[in-house]
């Protein structure tokens, strides 16, 4: 079967975007005499141009779904409209069933769906980066994350308008929803700042929404944070996402962890370090210590006598956990020759360099 048709209703009808309702009539006319299967009944392509053409008039000549066509031949780039038309195509043309488009159109402006009677389409998924500090990363567990959601306004269900009252065209873009800023090859289309893209404004704004049919409020979201997530790790939270326009079903909640850098341990793998200060006297004459782990309590090291600084300790099964593994902590002493010493502390130590033949 051939995928008809680039889709250009206006190229295919031979008319500019600005002809009237009168000139896309005479073009359809004209062609759909040329065209008419009964004037070429050898000639399959023909045929195929008929279906085109009458397509392209059903379209153009309709305000309506001409506007919506408009809206999106603007915002779409042609090759993924053409490719995602194609299947509409095959089962028959209908605008309600767009929804592909509808959704490029969105994600494109993040804005502004566009159609004011919504056929029922999945909300759009929300993407929320999250924050989470070191030990929760490292061992996992639940947190209170607020996330701004922006979808379809349920008091008016997105059109703008106070319940009961209607919309009238855009006066700003006449209807199209599409605005054109720029000039020359550097012009672009935007979505209308006075009709949000809709193409329709509301002669009694909604009051929940302001006119301009969507919502952003704060979603309070219980995540539970899996046990050895890193930066950039993502998890999905099903049906968390903006409600779907026209009843449809909801989008998902896409979230990035982002772990803060923590003051004392650090990651490599599965395993956790960490750097302890101790003086001259704990090196020589060992001590026991008292250390921080990730799961939030101190376990007691013992430095045995002549430790020098920059020994690593292990203290087992206190790293990261992480689908069953779990990663071990490392202690790195760090000998810190303290800056002032009394009288008393220097004369013992002047003897210690005596006694092993230090010149100071
Ligand atoms: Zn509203
Ligand atoms: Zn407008």
């Amino acid at each position: 079967m051939p995928r008809a048709t680039t889709k250009d209703y206006y190229q295919i009808l031979g008319v500019s975007e600005n002809a009237d309702e009168a000139a896309i009539k005479k073009a359809y006319r004209k062609l759909a005499k040329r065209y008419h299967p009964d004037a070429n009944p050898d000639n399959p392509s023909a045929a195929e141009r008929f279906k085109e053409v009458s397509e392209a008039y059903s379209v153009l000549s309709d305000s309506g779904k001409r506007r919506q066509y408009d809206r999106m031949r603007r915002f779409t780039p042609f090759d993924d409209f053409a490719a995602t038309a194609g299947d509409e195509e095959r089962r028959g043309f209908s605008f309600d069933d767009l929804g592909g488009i509808g959704d490029i159109f969105s994600s494109i402006f993040d804005f502004g769906r566009g159609r004011k009677k919504q056929a029922a389409t999945r909300g759009r998924d929300v993407e929320h980066s999250v924050e989470v500090d070191f030990r929760t990363a490292a061992r996992g567990g639940h947190i209170t994350i607020n996330v701004p959601v922006t979808e379809e306004c349920a008091t008016c269900d997105g059109s703008g308008a106070r319940t009961g009252t209607s919309t009238t065209r855009c006066p700003e873009c006449g209807g199209t929803g599409a605005k054109s800023f720029g000039q020359g090859d550097f012009a672009i289309n935007r979505p209308c700042p006075a009709c949000f893209g809709r193409g329709e404004i509301a002669t009694d704004p909604c009051p929940s929404c302001r006119g301009t049919g969507q919502v952003t409020s704060q979603r309070s979201v219980n995540l539970r944070v899996p046990a050895g997530v890193e930066t950039g790790s993502r998890v999905r939270m099903s049906g968390m996402g903006e409600r779907g326009p026209g009843g449809g079903p909801p989008g998902d909640l896409d979230i990035k962890f982002e772990v803060k850098k923590d003051r004392f341990f650090r990651r490599r793998g599965l395993d956790v370090y960490c750097t302890v200060p101790i003086n001259i006297a704990q090196a020589t004459l060992g001590s026991k210590l008292r250390v921080r782990t990730v799961d939030g309590k101190r376990v007691v090291l013992r430095i045995p006598p002549g430790t020098s600084s920059g020994t690593k300790f292990r203290i087992p099964k206190m790293g990261v956990e992480k689908d069953g593994r779990i990663g071990d902590q490392y202690v790195e002493v760090k000998i810190v020759v303290p800056e002032v010493l009394d009288e008393r502390s220097r004369e013992l130590i002047r003897e210690l360099a005596e006694k092993q033949g230090i010149k100071y």
